[in-house]
């Protein structure tokens, strides 16, 4: 087993829980995953438990778990990798891998959360670092303008398909059930485009009326984080042409659109589609 310690940073807060996990994998060389804030404290208790580090890693280039790989890389004199790389770091590709003493940390673009997202999967360990996709608690934040619901369903499915053993989060605990976990964050996603379309089907119109419908029990400070996540899923349902947007003197009401039907045999159609599938393949077929 590759030697995994967790640091936590002093960043505490409504979508960073205790604060920041900053991961150390490996043992002379280590690589540190996300060292979190600029905070020297922090740092330097990183560098005393990772002694020497060879490269840095970055999830995503959000301000709770980026901006202290400038001065880690001064400190170590390691190289930072991102997806979207700070200036002086190097780009990381989907695939990439980097060696660690006895195993080798495969990059996985994981897009959702943030364009530029990257869960970084420790094998043979079967251990999936997941950044913000996935928390040790909670469920991960989709928000605009930068998150996208679609994507970030792919994402959770890619995770799954690598059959981790364990998820170690950007925040809050380990979790030792990874799978298990993933099923949850995909179950939780589906339920909740449910609640989005019930409301619509009871006259909610927008993401803030549908707040207390859905979210009543959650305390008030999280109630504009709860709009843009019905936001989140309206753009998805929007995209699948299951629901319809109209804008009227600068408000924008939400509504479920009519079923479609398939223009040749009747039909009904999912989304947008002129034609069901047996119809555009019937289609195809002829004019070929
Ligand atoms: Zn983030
Ligand atoms: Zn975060």
């Amino acid at each position: 087993m590759t030697r995994i310690v967790r640091i936590l940073a002093p960043n505490p807060g409504i979508r960073e829980l205790e604060g920041t996990n900053t991961w150390i994998v490996g043992d002379r060389p280590a690589v540190v995953i996300d060292p979190g804030p600029d905070d020297e404290r922090h740092l330097r208790e990183v560098v005393r438990e990772a002694g020497r580090v060879s490269a840095i890693l970055l999830t995503h280039d959000h301000p709770d778990h980026a901006p202290g790989a400038r001065t880690l890389g001064a400190m170590t004199g390691a190289t930072v990798l991102a997806a979207r790389p700070p200036e002086g770091a190097e780009r990381l590709r989907d695939g990439q891998e980097i060696a660690v003493r006895g195993g080798t940390i495969r990059c996985v673009a994981t897009p959702g959360h943030s364009a530029d997202h990257m869960a970084f999967f420790l094998q043979p360990d079967a251990s999936l670092f997941t950044g913000d996709a996935v928390l040790g608690r909670g469920t991960s934040v989709i928000d605009l303008p930068e998150g996208d619901l679609v994507a970030y369903l792919r994402s959770l499915r890619r995770m799954r398909e690598l059959e981790p053993r364990t998820i170690h989060p950007g925040h809050g605990p380990l979790v030792l059930d990874a799978v298990g976990k993933l099923d949850e964050y995909l179950d939780h996603r589906a339920r909740r485009e449910e609640q989005v379309l019930a409301a619509l089907g009871e006259g909610s119109a927008t993401p803030e009326e549908m707040v207390p419908a859905i979210y009543g029990d959650y305390p008030p400070e999280v109630r504009d984080l709860a709009a843009r996540s019905i936001l989140a899923h309206l753009l998805k349902l929007e995209a699948e042409g299951r629901v319809e947007k109209h804008t009227r003197g600068g408000e924008t009401r939400w509504s479920v659109s009519d079923p479609r039907t398939c223009a040749r045999c009747g039909r009904p159609v999912r989304g947008r589609a002129r034609l069901c599938g047996p119809c555009s393949l019937a289609a195809l077929q002829e004019s070929d």
